[in-house]
């Protein structure tokens, strides 16, 4: 991953589990860079070619296409033509005139067969930039079981996901990045899950116009998001689901992400932070959090 990573392992087979969860990292990484020209996503994006797909690699790309079809492309994993023309790519960034969204918007379409996964139409190019890392951790806390670990705090890029509890049995304590900076908010004890979050804090720009544009999109219009909400946390069994919705219900909104864990037998938890000050969070972690500070206001979705 192009970002900073921590393995903490616990137990007799630590040694051994890190280094084979890391390697597992680098190959997934391998696999689905958007920007690594050795990466098979990289192949795909920038070749009019047939390309061999790995098998994560096509269980990834079904897995996006079914969450983009059920968002109504609302999250997009086929939007990069567009962030690359903002600059979220490269760091070179720009306000782009309407007409230039309106024109590359098209290409964020899917509209190819499931049959036809290794072979993207010119012009279109993926991004697991909102899925990866998830996914990626996954892989990594599977290997880590394979080689016996029971205990482990895998941190990849601020997504954290634990395996087991702590060596003495008690739950781990995850704290959730305060947006604004500063002192942790929220402190949450768990076991065996992802902790996920997304917020426009992470990535940002202030244009000439004075705006500020974040690096989550909304994939229907090409625009970054415009939100009341700070961040969204989703604590998951699995890290690609919540690495998912933590994107999704940043853009999509706290209604949304009610009815979807109404809807998924209240199978996650999430926490959500917004400018106002006020936090709403699942009523499955009332006795597991936290609240460190002062919130102006306390939902607890039931
Ligand atoms: P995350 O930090 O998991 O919320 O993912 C954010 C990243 O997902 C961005 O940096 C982009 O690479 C990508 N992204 C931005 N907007 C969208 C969208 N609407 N759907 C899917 N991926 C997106
Ligand atoms: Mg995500």
């Amino acid at each position: 991953m192009n970002t900073f990573m921590s393995l903490r392992s616990y137990g007799a087979n630590a040694e051994k589990g890190n280094k084979a969860a890391e390697e597992e990292i680098l190959r997934i990484e391998k696999l689905i860079s958007a920007t690594d020209p050795d990466s098979t996503v990289y192949k795909i994006n920038n070749s009019d070619n047939e390309v061999t797909l790995q098998e994560d690699l096509v269980f990834l790309l079904n897995y996006s296409i079914d969450r983009c079809f059920e968002t109504d492309f609302a999250f997009n994993t086929f939007l990069y033509p567009v962030t690359k023309r903002w600059g979220f790519t490269t760091g070179n960034y720009t306000v782009p005139a309407a007409q230039e969204i309106s024109e590359l918007l098209p290409l964020c379409n899917w509209e190819e067969g499931k049959d036809q996964l290794n072979k993207l139409s010119s012009g279109k190019a993926i991004d697991f930039g909102a899925v990866g890392k998830g996914f990626a951790g996954d892989k990594a806390i599977e290997v880590l079981k394979q080689n016996g670990v029971t205990s482990a705090l895998l941190d990849l890029g601020g997504n954290i996901q634990l395996l087991g509890s702590k060596p003495d049995g008690t739950d781990f304590k995850i704290g959730l990045k305060n947006p604004r900076g500063g002192e942790v908010p929220v402190a949450i004890s768990l076991s065996d899950c992802a902790v996920i979050t997304s917020g426009g804090y992470e990535r940002y720009f202030t244009a000439d116009d004075g705006n500020s544009y974040i690096h989550i999109f909304d994939g229907r219009t090409g625009y970054p998001v415009k939100t009341n909400i700070l961040s969204t946390t989703i604590i998951s069994k699995k890290g690609l689901e919540g690495d998912f919705l933590s994107t999704a219900s940043f853009i999509l909104g706290k209604e949304w992400l009610t009815d979807y864990w109404n809807s998924h037998n209240r199978s996650f938890d999430f926490v959500i932070l917004y400018e106002d000050n006020s936090i709403t969070y699942s009523q499955g972690l009332t006795g597991r959090i936290n609240l460190l500070q002062e919130f102006s206001w306390t939902e607890v979705i039931n």
